[in-house]
């Protein structure tokens, strides 16, 4: 199939004209991005009618998969009959049934369900209710939001100020006070002759050593990706979260669990919070697999708990003055709707606990290209990182970004992947077959090992 648009003017108004997310601005206006023409299940097929594996599954929201029929179907249904009602003083049935079925997906009593317009406002959402709360409850001071090293919680001034990827902080100006990180709690960079048990000792000693440090208080919320996606795919040790959650409950402080990559199918459950790590969060932020990326809609999960303390006879005739135009947006809240059918009656949370296993045994078996520092992986989502040396310690301070090299002999191949510095992530569409897995991991290897000669050749591999 030929594009039905000009792909010379296409890419020429991209250049030129598109100020993309994380453009690369000493080469604005030369990127040539690669032209995406149509999708068809876990493929992208670009402007040259090459078929690529959608390695990233979009931006870790493609679940269903590309051209799924039910969606689209519903998306036109609800544009024809009601394409948007003011979310302020009005409802209507696609929002209403979404809110009600998140309700009842939720873990724990997690039943009132802020529509917002992707992942960056559900956490936004998440922090402004928190303080707010405080506010209503009379306890102004309860202010600080702890969060963590290598965490990706939006780009919104405050999401991005609460997010701990120090690569992505400079020259931007951000919140500072109210928000502290603690360290990292990727395992594979614990120091040399710690247990993975004592780091996790360490890890929660350090968090609640922090609450002591502010006076918990000043504490208002702790807030935590289940696994840091774009950190890494950073999986922290067993029972690490649950040992915070405790911390947190016995201080009163919110716990916010920010499952905009894990919620809706990734790993195997609609939520990883309590299916997964075994804990009941406060409140739950969600986005992209939510509508498998088909249209924009985040949800702010708030537990009857926290909702019941500030509302009725407990809101001293407080308004929760927050909201979006598009708030419960009837068409992404029928897209949202159409997915969860989907999801729901063609299994794919069974399918992706059966073929993971299968996934992660091909991740893992990369380690033993000698450019592979380590893997990481759950579910349907991985990560492999790559080292020039094996003395390489900092994942965000390499000499030059392997992922890039290994991103571009992929590509060639047939698999698209996302690098970021050292690292490549992925979490393919939820629909993947264990042939295509193979397909998948089989490309992943040969471009490997090519970015392995390339670097020997050039002299960059250190050994
Ligand atoms: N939270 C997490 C964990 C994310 O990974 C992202 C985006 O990747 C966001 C929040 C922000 O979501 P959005 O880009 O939809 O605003």
């Amino acid at each position: 199939m030929t594009a039905p648009f000009d792909l010379n003017e296409v890419r020429s108004y991209d250049n030129v004209h598109w100020f993309h997310p994380w453009e690369d601005l000493s080469n604005h206006g030369q990127v040539n991005r690669t032209i995406v023409t149509h999708g068809d299940g876990i493929y992208l097929v670009d402007e040259s009618g090459k078929r690529l594996i959608d390695g990233p599954g979009g931006m870790w929201c493609m679940q269903v998969g590309y051209g799924n029929k039910r969606i689209v179907e519903a998306i036109t249904a609800q544009a024809t009959r009601i394409p948007y009602m003011s979310p302020y003083s009005m409802t209507n049935e696609a929002p209403s049934r979404l809110a009600r079925k998140i309700a009842e997906l939720a873990p724990g009593d997690l039943d009132h369900v802020f529509f917002t317009t992707g992942g960056s406002t559900a956490v936004e959402t998440a922090i402004r209710f928190v303080h707010f709360r405080n506010n209503v409850l009379g306890q102004p001071e309860r202010k600080v939001i702890i969060s963590r090293a290598d965490s990706y919680h939006g780009s919104t001034y405050l999401t991005a100020s609460l997010s701990g990827k120090v690569g992505n902080k400079s020259r931007f100006d951000h919140v500072v006070e109210g928000i502290d990180f603690v360290t990292s709690v990727n395992p594979w960079r614990r120091p040399a002759g710690q247990t993975v048990e004592q780091f996790c000792d360490a890890k929660v000693a350090e968090f609640e050593a922090k609450v002591m440090a502010h006076g918990p208080e000043r504490v208002a919320a702790f807030i935590a990706e289940p696994i840091q996606a774009s950190g890494g795919v950073v999986v922290a040790p067993d029972g690490y979260l649950k040992r915070v959650r405790d911390i947190c409950t016995k201080h009163g402080i919110v716990f916010i669990a920010d499952e905009v990559v894990t919620g809706f199918g990734r790993v195997g459950h609609w939520f990883a919070s309590n299916d997964v790590f075994g804990i009941e969060p406060d409140i739950i932020t969600s986005a992209k697999g939510l509508t498998s990326g088909y249209l924009p809609l985040g949800a702010c999960i708030i537990s009857k708990r926290l909702f019941a303390e500030i509302s009725g006879d407990h809101a001293g005739k407080s308004y929760f003055t927050h909201g979006f135009t598009y708030s419960g947006h009837p068409v992404a809240c029928a897209a949202g709707l159409a997915n969860i059918e989907e999801i729901e009656e063609t299994g794919l949370l069974e399918h992706v606990r059966s073929v993971s296993p299968h996934f992660l045994l091909r991740l893992h078996a990369l380690r033993s290209i000698p450019l592979v520092g380590d893997t990481r992986g759950m579910g349907l989502v991985g990560c492999v990182e790559c080292v020039a040396s094996k003395d390489d310690t900092d994942p965000w301070q390499p000499e030059y970004p392997i992922g890039e090299l290994v991103d571009r002999h992929c590509q060639q191949l047939g698999l698209l992947l996302r690098p970021i510095m050292n690292m490549n992530v992925f979490s393919p569409p939820l629909i993947i077959t264990a042939d295509q897995i193979d397909q998948m991991f089989d490309i992943l290897e040969v471009g490997l090992k090519r970015t392995l000669d390339d670097m020997v050749r050039s002299g960059d591999w250190r050994g």
